[in-house]
């Protein structure tokens, strides 16, 4: 039987994207917003009085208050936010990419699992309609071309693009391509900051699937999309819009047929995925295992584009 319990959840870090993990929370039927805390206790005030919360004045209690965490710090803090909560008991929701190493990475996951706790990754599109689809429509994909664009913004460049934005279509086609990583090809430049603004990646897989990514924060207009050959057709796909076609050959000929897609906050199904994950001890969908798949090639990536990348 399914538990009917609210989970307690909380957020530590409440800024452009936590915000909405509070309201989210605050929102779903299994889950209780008790509280937010951020290392800016004016916005963690704002958010709280926003959501009808307490502001924590330190993680430690909030992690008290609380059965489960989102953790939505920039991503050079999550871990030394993630491991003294795992430590704790909290099972938590870290924002992509899971952490900024390897060895990290392995940390989180071995602390997890040692105290039975759940981490979910934040990678938002497995939990968009697009991916959704393609679960049930791809079966051996040959070819797959992703374009992720975003105009510059100063958050977020703690990390170059391939952490923070290339890192959504790497797991994305880790999961379509289903088989292990033969080799990665990367080039990317800096433009307008210190390390890579825009960045090309062409990963090939055992099972003969070639991946081929792209991916700029020095863009005019934001872009997701997706285009994925198997045998028998084709699919264009936009994960911002949710909308795309197929392109299949029919009894007449070449066929073109609009997706109707069911559109839907990813954010919101992917918390209430987590809540339901924590409530009746299901694995995540995207747990610290593919979190940490992820950052090994975003790492590689960024190890082969490093070499460019000019400081003046
Ligand atoms: P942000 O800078 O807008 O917000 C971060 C917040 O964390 C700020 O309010 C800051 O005061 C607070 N903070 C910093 N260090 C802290 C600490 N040690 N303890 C508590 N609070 C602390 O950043 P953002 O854009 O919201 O990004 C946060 C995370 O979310 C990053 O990991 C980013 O990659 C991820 N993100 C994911 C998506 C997605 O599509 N899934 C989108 C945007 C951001």
């Amino acid at each position: 039987m399914e538990n009917k319990k609210k989970l307690r959840c909380g957020v530590i870090g409440v800024g452009y994207l936590g915000q909405h993990h509070a309201r989210i929370y605050s929102e779903l039927e299994k889950t209780e917003l008790v509280g937010v805390f951020d290392s800016n206790s004016e916005r963690a005030a704002e958010i709280a009085a926003k959501h009808g919360c307490r502001v924590f004045p330190t993680i430690e209690a909030l992690a008290d208050a609380a059965d489960a965490l989102s953790v939505v710090v920039p991503t050079d803090r999550h871990t030394e936010v993630a491991l003294p909560l795992l430590e704790r008991g909290c099972h938590l929701l870290i924002e992509k990419p899971i952490c900024t190493s390897v060895e990290d990475a392995q940390k989180i996951v071995r602390l997890a699992r040692e105290k039975d706790l759940t981490v979910q990754v934040g990678h938002i599109e497995h939990f968009n309609p697009v991916m959704n689809f393609m679960e049930a429509h791809v079966s051996n994909p040959k070819y797959i071309k992703t374009e992720r664009l975003a105009e510059f913004k100063l958050r977020g460049t703690e990390v170059g693009v391939v952490l923070d934005l290339m890192i959504h279509d790497i797991g994305i086609v880790l999961k379509l391509a289903n088989s292990e990583v033969e080799s990665v090809d990367a080039v990317g430049v800096n433009v307008l900051s210190r390390t890579e603004d825009i960045a090309n990646a062409r990963i090939k897989f055992k099972n003969g699937c070639v991946a081929d990514l792209n991916a700029s924060r020095v863009s005019l207009k934001r872009v997701r999309d997706l285009r994925l050959f198997q045998r028998g057709g084709y699919m264009s796909l936009d994960f911002m819009n949710q909308s795309g076609h197929i392109v299949k050959v029919g009894e007449s000929g070449i066929e073109q047929i609009e997706v109707p897609f069911d559109k839907q906050e990813p954010l919101k199904a992917e918390l209430d995925s987590f809540a339901d994950c924590v409530l009746n001890h299901k694995n995540p969908k995207v747990g610290a295992n593919l979190g940490g798949k992820a950052l090994e090639i975003a790492l590689e990536i960024t190890r082969q584009i490093a070499p460019n990348l000019q400081q003046k």
